[in-house]
């Protein structure tokens, strides 16, 4: 499968990971929107948040458990956002599943 995010995943293109474990990769968007513009990725291809089901969301679970980890490690006392673009409408560009964290900054408060 041609997935940008599986190809990190596995390391067959490079990025800037903030943590990895057996299951999740964290690394920073190549095209910041905030001084913190961070990714989290499961390693197994799921598309988007409508592919979520009871047989994966232990791994969407897990990659809830750590974002505060991530969120601490970077500082991000005053807040952040967690964003994730599902299909079309709200503008995915990578199909592969991935929550976005966002800081560092006072953020827009506009959500749509
Ligand atoms: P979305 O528009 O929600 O699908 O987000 C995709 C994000 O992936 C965008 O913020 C891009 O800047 C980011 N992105 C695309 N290619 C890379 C890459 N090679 N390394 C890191 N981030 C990337
Ligand atoms: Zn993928």
């Amino acid at each position: 499968m041609d997935c940008l995010f599986c190809k990190i995943a596995h390391g067959e293109i490079p990025s800037t990971k903030v943590y990895e474990d057996e299951q999740i990769l964290a690394f920073r968007d190549i095209a910041p929107q905030a001084p913190t513009h961070i990714l989290v990725i499961p390693k197994e291809h799921i598309a988007s948040v409508g592919e979520i089901t009871e047989a994966n969301s232990k791994l969407v679970a897990h990659i809830f458990e750590v974002i505060p980890a991530i969120a601490a490690r970077e500082q991000l006392t005053n807040g952040y956002r967690v964003v994730s673009n599902c299909g079309a409408d709200a503008g995915q560009t990578v199909h592969h599943l991935h929550f976005h964290i966002l800081g560092g900054k006072v953020l827009n408060t506009e959500m749509a």
